[in-house]
């Protein structure tokens, strides 16, 4: 025992439940990896400006929720709240935009947000991310939302519920956030509610207090400003949803959390979470590289929260399907035995058997019990006189039922076994 624990909000991550989360992760990003989506790895920190100015000054994972701090150097940055502006400003940095286009990436990893902990929110957690950079086509905007679903559907998530909307483009967005700033500025709002009218207006209709919502039922929503561009651009994809069998709910009113949100946006949701509902989400975010003072360069994209996604799972019972730690124990009694398995555990594992060993001398007992414990299908047992005869015991632990095979055949013999 230390008196040190893992800091506020955030975790470790042990066995076996670090192994589902590794089964999530790679499940999530299965779907993407098989259309075409490429991995990319960005640093875990960045620039606080490109947070700044790429997420937006006025959002709170931003303005309340980094990590920032000043180097020896003097350079300010930011642990990564999100995922999306480092991915754009690295494929600009590496002139992305230059080649052939979309660009589509995947990542995987870490992500820090300063937020009150509680069940699923945490100051460090996972996601799973991928976007498509470079084409304003509606037609990978649908194939990313496919995509997401079909990952939740992979981890064998079922009450997920897809939430769709169109916030505009640059064109249509000005009049209708002028619109809805004239409709909030009627209301009656406390003076931070007040600043955010001015600042962020959107955000006000994401706004989970009741006070807030019950003022808000006859606001002006992103949906009755959308010009013909974006609305065409809307149905294409809510057309291409539909002929994949994809279920959505429209939801005028869904904005999400940071600034750089253009036309399609989207949120899966999951009821088994309480006040956590969000499993992941993504749109398009068309301004971002010009934000963060790059070339036009339309993009769309999701992260979806791996933490989130496997407290979903547990709340709906779901098995994950994950491999064994090992296949095969080794239980060496006596020294001998033990010299002559190990060499023999390390043939096994260059065979492709995942296998393991009792180390420190345990006496068959213990090592059977190590055995059981481990998992693996077949126990391989050699003592003094096995090695006399050149053989060595196979234990089918489930089953019980053991054979003696010669000490040479003992690699080929638990491949096939084990095919
Ligand atoms: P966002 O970038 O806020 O849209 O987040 C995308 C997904 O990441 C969410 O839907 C959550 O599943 C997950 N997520 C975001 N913030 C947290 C957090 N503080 N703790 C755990 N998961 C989070």
């Amino acid at each position: 025992m230390t008196s040190f624990r893992a800091p506020r909000g955030t975790f470790d991550l042990l066995p076996p439940r670090s192994e589902h989360i590794l089964a999530v992760r790679e499940g999530l990003a299965a779907p993407a990896r098989r259309a075409g989506y490429r991995y990319v790895e960005t640093p875990a920190l960045e620039d606080t400006a490109l947070f700044v100015r790429g997420v937006g000054d006025s959002t709170d994972v931003v303005t309340k929720e980094m990590y920032t701090f000043t180097t020896r150097g003097g350079d300010s940055l930011s642990l990564r709240p999100e995922g999306t502006a480092p991915v754009v400003r690295a494929a600009l940095e590496h002139a992305l935009d230059k080649g052939a286009l979309p660009a589509k990436l995947w990542y995987a990893g870490s992500f820090y947000r300063y937020e009150r902990p509680q069940a699923g929110r945490y100051r460090h957690f996972s996601q799973v991310g991928a976007e498509a950079l470079g084409t304003e086509d509606p037609a990978v905007d649908a194939e990313l939302v496919i995509l997401a679903a079909d990952a939740y559907a992979g981890v064998g998530l079922r009450g997920v519920r897809l939430l769709l909307n169109s916030l505009g483009d640059q064109r249509c967005r000005p009049a209708y956030r002028s619109a809805l700033q004239e409709f909030l500025r009627g209301l009656r709002l406390d003076a931070d509610t007040r600043a955010r009218v001015e600042r962020n207006p959107l955000r006000v209709l994401d706004d989970k207090r009741s006070e807030v919502q019950e003022q808000l039922h006859d606001a002006p929503l992103p949906g009755d400003w959308l010009c013909a561009e974006c609305t065409a651009h809307h149905e294409t994809v809510r057309e291409l949803l539909g002929d994949a069998g994809i279920a959505f709910t429209d939801a005028p009113s869904l904005v999400r959390g940071l600034d750089y949100y253009t036309r399609t946006t989207f949120e899966f949701v999951h009821d088994g979470l309480g006040a956590q509902s969000a499993v992941g989400g993504g749109g398009r975010y068309d301004g971002l590289s010009e934000s963060i003072g790059g070339p036009s360069l339309p993009g769309v994209g999701w992260a979806l929260g791996v933490e989130r996604t496997l407290l979903t799972l547990e709340a709906e019972g779901v098995e994950l399907a994950l491999p064994r730690p090992v296949d095969v124990f080794a239980v060496p009694v006596g020294e001998k035995a033990a010299r002559v398995l190990f060499g023999l555990v390390t043939a096994l594992r260059r065979a492709g058997v995942a296998a393991d060993i009792a180390y420190g001398g345990r006496g068959l007992k213990g090592a059977m019990k190590a055995a059981d414990r481990s998992g693996a299908a077949y126990a391989v047992v050699v003592g003094d006189r096995d090695l006399a005869d050149g053989v060595a015991q196979l234990k089918e632990l489930s089953t019980g039922q053991q054979r003696s095979v010669p000490l040479a055949d003992v690699v080929d013999t638990l491949r096939e076994a084990l095919r």
